[in-house]
């Protein structure tokens, strides 16, 4: 009956902790990922082509490109802090450019696509596609120009 009793307790107890950490796996899982069709329904249009099929803006003057108001930008997907203004700088290249990131907001991925080599950079909370990453940024600070959709990220003024 004893050697019963502690089979059962082991077993009741395994599968407790199992289901502890099938929450715990399903809690992480749903802080930032969603499946394709919940982002559709969050997201404009423009905002999931650019954002989760790695679209790209049409280069231009307009949205934040020429935006040089103080605060931060956030991740337009997830709203993760990832760029401050006091890093924004006028590349001219006819996107948001900046010369560094938040500490941390952002993942960096090796993309050969269109003949290119560049490299992808994506909020690392969300998966979002921002821009890319490019050596030419200014001198003076990092040599970083982090070259970032508009529809990718949204301002939020100090
Ligand atoms: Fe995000």
């Amino acid at each position: 009956m004893k050697g019963l009793t502690f089979i059962l307790i082991a077993v009741i107890s395994y599968s407790c902790s199992t289901k502890a950490q099938e929450i715990k796996n399903k809690s992480t899982k749903n802080k930032m990922t969603k499946t394709e069709a919940e982002w559709k329904e969050i997201l404009t249009p423009q905002e999931y082509y650019v954002l989760r099929q790695k679209g790209t803006d049409r280069p231009s003057d307009g949205g934040y490109t020429n935006h040089f108001e103080k605060g931060t930008y956030v991740c337009a997907a997830c709203g993760t802090q990832l760029f401050k203004s006091n890093s924004k700088y006028k590349s001219h290249c006819g996107w948001p450019s900046f010369d560094d990131a938040i500490d941390g907001s952002i993942a960096f991925t090796p993309d050969n696509s269109h003949g290119m080599i560049r490299t992808e950079i994506t909020c690392k909370a969300c998966g979002g596609h921002l821009g890319h990453i490019f050596d030419d940024g200014p001198r003076k600070t990092t040599g970083k120009r982090y070259c970032v959709n508009t529809t990718s990220i949204k301002f939020v003024k100090q």
